[in-house]
C-alpha cells in the first residue's frame, strides 16, 4: 500500500506502517468492543486505509493531517476515534462548553456527519449529546442547542461568531472545555470563504487541543490552515491510484 505518514520531527518512536498492518482490524487498531460492534451492525468490520493509519494515531492524542481522496472513509476515521476518547472522559465532566467541534464548510455535510454521529452514539448507547448549528439558527435557538452543554457541536465556521456575539459561547468556556477539533473537508473551508470566522476561532483554542484536519486534496489552503492550527501533526496521506 502506497501510503505515506510523514512523521513529526520531534517524534521518532513511530515505524513505517508494515505490510501486516493491512490486515488489522478495528479493534485491532484499539477500538473499543462497542464501537467495533456499532460498525458491525452499520455493516462495517474493515478498516479503510486512511482509517487503519488515523485511527491509533488519534487515539494516542497525535494531531492529524488526513489527505485521502472523496470516499475514503475519513469520516469515521476522525469521529470513531473521537467518540471513543469521549466515552472514556464521560462522568468525570464538569463543563460549560463542548468538548468537541467538528467544523464543515456545507450545510449538507453538518447533517450528514450529524447523522452519522448520531447513529453512533444510539448504537452504543452512551448518553453523549450531539448538536448540529446552522447560520440560520435564531439567538434563541443557538442558545437552547448549546444549553447543557453538548459534548460535540457540529457546524460550518459561520455559526460560531454569532454564538460569540450572541453570548452563548463563552471563549473562556472553549478555552476550558474544548479537547478536539476537526476541520473536515478542509479543502473547501478556506475556498468558502471561512478564513476569518476560523482565524477569529484559533485564538480561543487552548494548546491541550487536539487538532484534526481531514482533506481529499493537498492544497495550499490546507497548508495554511495546518500552519494556524495544528501543532507538530501526523501528515498521513494516500496517494490515488496510480500515483
Ligand atoms: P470521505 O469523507 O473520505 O469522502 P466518507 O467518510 O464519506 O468518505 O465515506 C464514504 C463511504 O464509505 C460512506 O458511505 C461510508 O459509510 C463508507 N465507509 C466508511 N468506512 C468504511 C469501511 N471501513 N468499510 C466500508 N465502508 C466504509
Ligand atoms: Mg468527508
Amino acid at each position: 500500500m502506497a501510503e505515506a505518514i510523514e512523521k513529526p520531527a520531534k517524534d521518532t518512536e513511530r515505524e513505517e506502517v508494515e505490510e501486516e498492518e493491512e490486515e488489522r482490524t478495528f479493534e485491532e487498531l484499539g477500538l473499543d468492543a462497542r464501537l467495533t460492534r456499532a460498525l458491525i451492525k452499520k455493516g462495517i468490520s474493515k478498516p479503510t486505509p486512511i482509517q487503519r493509519v488515523a485511527i491509533p494515531l488519534i487515539l494516542e492524542g497525535k494531531d492529524v493531517v488526513a489527505r485521502a481522496k472523496t470516499g475514503s472513509g475519513k469520516t469515521f476515521a476522525y469521529l470513531v476515534p473521537l467518540l471513543q476518547k469521549l466515552f472514556a472522559d464521560f462522568g468525570s465532566r464538569n463543563k460549560l462548553a463542548p468538548s468537541a467541534f467538528v467544523l464543515v464548510p456545507t450545510r449538507e455535510l453538518c447533517q450528514q456527519v450529524y447523522t452519522e454521529v448520531s447513529s453512533l452514539i444510539e448504537l452504543c448507547r452512551v448518553q453523549l449529546k450531539v448538536v448540529q448549528l446552522t447560520s440560520s439558527m435564531p439567538a434563541s435557538d443557538l442558545r437552547t442547542a448549546l444549553a447543557g452543554p453538548p459534548d460535540i457541536l457540529i457546524s460550518t465556521p459561520a455559526c460560531l461568531p454569532k454564538c460569540f456575539s450572541a453570548g452563548v459561547l463563552q471563549p473562556a468556556s472553549i478555552n476550558d472545555s474544548l479537547e478536539i477539533l476537526v476541520l473536515d473537508e478542509a479543502d473547501l473551508l478556506l475556498s468558502y470563504g471561512y478564513e476569518d470566522d476560523i482565524k477569529a476561532f484559533t485564538s480561543h483554542i487552548p494548546k491541550r487541543c487536539q487538532c484534526l484536519l481531514m482533506s481529499a486534496t493537498s492544497s495550499a489552503d490546507v497548508e495554511k490552515l495546518k500552519k494556524l492550527i495544528l501543532h507538530n501533526p501526523f501528515i498521513l496521506t494516500l496517494p490515488e491510484v496510480g500515483d
